[in-house]
């Protein structure tokens, strides 16, 4: 019987998502008996243009030539599965998507922008080809990659668990920084997945995993008024990581809109 390949490909991105992989330490060592990873550069495997059985993608598209990689993975690949805030969202770098300006940034911070070939906006992996499974995070949990990973081994649809960050807050006995320390936390409309991390160490919640279920952005925002922050900070609190995710999008835009137009708030 052939063993399932596996492929990890890096497109834009910081490579942190890959080092989930890593950190799966000696569950990786075994994984490797059971799987042949066939192309993951982190790892020392370089393969890129094999046929697998499950490809892993990191990174956003953000240049012409991802463009024509990436569907050269999808159709290399049985299942597609985009891992991390980048590749799902956009991640960090589809903040220029915000501005709309993207030949000035570029003639701004790169010392020779005419050796420069980016795409005018920051894409999803999903804007571009047929992705199977999302994986959000910045960056995503070893557990989620291995739980993904064991589901479409034994042919079955990975759980997409949409809960938000608070459930898993008062699982894990944390205590609230908004209630009890006036902090703004993102946890409210926030899709768990890293087990409410910030919270536990006595952090707010940054929003890394993307828009939770029936995401109440509103609400939150209006919260985060009472709480003190002004229309351009809560802005920035929902535009930080997934900026390009609908919900986190929408709210962000309201807000900043509200800033421009009353620059002394
Ligand atoms: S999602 Fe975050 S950790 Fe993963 S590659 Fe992008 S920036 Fe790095
Ligand atoms: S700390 Fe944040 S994530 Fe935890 S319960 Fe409070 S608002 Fe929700």
């Amino acid at each position: 019987m052939t063993r399932p390949r596996v492929a990890v490909h890096k497109f834009s991105s910081c490579d942190g998502c890959q080092l989930a992989f890593l950190n799966l330490g000696e569950t990786l060592l075994q994984l490797n008996e059971q799987v042949d990873i066939l192309h993951f550069l982190e790892a020392g495997m370089n393969d890129a243009s094999a046929d697998v059985d499950i490809a892993f993608v990191e990174g956003s598209l953000s240049t012409p030539d991802e463009l024509t990689r990436i569907r050269q993975v999808r159709a290399n690949s049985r299942y597609l599965v985009s891992i991390g805030a980048c590749a799902t969202s956009g991640g960090l770098q589809a903040l220029r998507n915000l501005d709309g300006n993207h030949d000035e940034w570029r003639d701004a911070i790169y010392a020779r922008p005419e050796f420069i070939r980016t795409l005018k906006e920051v894409r999803p992996i999903a804007a571009e080809v047929r992705v199977d499974l999302e994986l959000w995070g910045c960056p995503v949990s070893s557990t989620q990659i291995l739980a993904a990973i064991r589901a479409l081994l034994f042919g079955v649809a990975p759980v997409d668990d949409r809960d938000r960050v608070c459930l898993e807050c008062k699982r894990q006995q944390a205590v609230c920084v908004m209630v009890t320390q006036g902090i703004p936390c993102m946890g409210p409309v926030t899709r768990t997945g890293c087990g409410a991390l910030c919270p536990r160490f006595g952090r707010d919640c940054y929003g890394c995993y993307s828009p939770s279920e029936t995401a109440q952005t509103a609400t939150l925002a209006r919260r985060f008024s009472g709480l003190g922050l002004l229309p351009d900070a809560i802005a920035r609190r929902f535009w930080l990581i997934n900026s390009q995710a609908p919900p986190f999008l929408q709210t962000g835009r309201v807000f900043h809109r509200s800033a421009a137009s009353d620059p002394d708030d």
